[in-house]
């Protein structure tokens, strides 16, 4: 009888993407999708060490997954990988006996042969690979694609920035392009598939340069890729404000199919601590920069990451990332409290010094202004029509869809499943700060 696997996933798209990356290679291994971790003879877990709570919430995970024991007395084989996986290395299995397998960022093509070494030693030692392999190719076709209408693309690997309390670069390892033709196949193939959208995955997506076209850049990327026919709507993300170029902004503009949404991480709204954070660009070149963007795409939402109580972040500097905040009117925003993250400069050389009510009492503060500017740009939608992606049932009524509009907003209207994987015009009606809802018009989409 086959071996049955599950994949449980934690953080970023990156991570989902490599998830489904980790369910082809074991299917082409022999192994079957389980139901669930209840069923599984195999679990998997990707993990993500961005924020501290990711990895805390791993060891408890860990340990609900170790106790799990059949009728006779077996428990699933347990593999850590990601990020936590990368930083944590050995110590994973000296923290928690539960696991077996520990495949490190790069490593996880050597995934399904570590896991069946796991399987041959009865799970005494765990099987451990966090080599840092070169090569980002991955066969065409492999991914186990959880959605049904769109796929994610990486475009490249790792990060070269270092920005001061970010832990990717230590887990990810350093940039490392993919080559257009393969990811020019690869978004053919999530086409043929069925797949309507593509969200084209990086660290900074737009520092792309095409390895085996040297005058391709990340506009000529979207470029290539808007030619695919039967794609209807491309997105990226993140891109890093100081790689916007001119050239980018003009793919935007002039690209129907790339949607008018940019998600532009900014972290701070103080010049003071973007400069602690190396950001490499100051509040006023993030704020010309969207002035500059706006210009050109005038209805472009612009959504946005925040980190509140970094190092030395006082009430002036939390003061400026409320009035950056309200400003901008960012149309959604991930925003956290610092943590310290190992390896790090901010670690190394930084005092964690806000304290933690004061960090929690900011980041209520700031969630509150995004949550008014959000409602009040949703509630300046109702009368408007807008083109959305249908991609699902509401998850409130069976009877809705839901889907996004170009601009990335969510939004929900009456309708049959047989419209999931199109465009509808739909006339908004109501609009709450999560999601509009409205109703499907009969005018035929104009895309964008
Ligand atoms: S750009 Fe900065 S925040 Fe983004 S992944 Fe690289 S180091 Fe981390």
């Amino acid at each position: 009888m086959s071996r049955r696997y599950f994949v449980e996933t934690y953080g970023c798209q990156m991570n989902v993407h490599d998830s489904e990356r980790m369910a082809g290679l074991l299917e082409e291994a022999g192994f079957v999708r389980a139901k669930g971790v209840e069923d599984a003879d195999v679990v998997v877990i990707n993990t993500c060490s961005v924020r501290e709570k990711a990895e805390d919430k791993l060891y408890s995970r860990l340990g609900e997954i170790g106790s799990m024991v059949d009728e006779h007395g077996r428990r699933p084989l347990v593999a850590v990988a990601g990020c936590v996986a990368q930083q944590e290395g050995a110590r994973l299995a000296k923290r928690s006996p539960w696991v077996d397998v520990i495949v490190g960022t790069q490593a996880i093509k050597m995934l399904p042969i570590l896991m069946r070494d796991a399987a041959e030693r009865d799970g005494r030692a765990p099987q451990v690979d966090l080599h840092p392999y070169e090569n980002v190719s991955f066969p065409l076709g492999l991914a186990r694609r959880g959605d049904r209408v769109k796929a994610y693309i990486t475009i490249i690997e790792g990060c070269d920035e270092y920005c001061s309390f970010c832990v990717v670069p230590y887990t990810r390892g350093h940039e490392r392009m993919r080559p257009k033709r393969e990811i020019v196949a690869e978004v053919e193939e999530a086409v043929a598939s069925g797949r309507r959208e593509v969200q084209l995955l990086g660290q900074i997506v737009n520092h792309y340069r095409a390895p085996d076209d040297p005058g391709c850049d990340f506009a000529g990327l979207l470029e290539a890729i808007h030619d695919i026919r039967g794609l209807l709507r491309i997105r990226f993300a993140s891109p890093h404000p100081r790689h916007v170029t001119p050239r980018l902004v003009e793919a935007i503009r002039d690209l129907p199919k790339v949607c008018r949404h940019l998600h532009l991480p900014v972290q701070s709204g103080s010049t003071r601590v973007l400069q602690s954070m190396r950001r490499r660009y100051g509040r006023e070149d993030y704020l010309r920069l969207v002035d500059e963007v706006r210009g050109a795409v005038p209805a472009i939402s612009i959504s946005t990451d925040m980190i509140v109580g970094f190092p030395g972040e006082t009430e002036a500097d939390f003061a400026d990332t409320v009035s950056l905040t309200e400003q901008v009117r960012f149309s959604s925003m991930f925003s956290f409290k610092y943590s310290e993250r190992p390896n790090t400069l901010a670690s190394k050389r930084m005092p964690d010094d806000v304290p933690e009510g004061v960090k929690g009492r900011r980041l209520a503060e700031l969630q509150e202004v995004q949550r008014g500017i959000q409602t009040r740009l949703h509630e300046e939608a109702i009368g408007t029509e807008v083109d959305v992606l249908v991609d699902g049932c509401s998850r409130r009524r069976r009877t809705e869809l839901a889907g996004r509009s170009s601009g990335n907003a969510v939004v929900n209207f009456p309708g049959v499943p047989e419209l999931i994987g199109t465009l509808v015009t739909v006339s908004v009606k109501r609009a709450g700060p999560h999601s509009l809802w409205g109703e499907a018009s009969h005018r035929p989409c104009k895309s964008k």
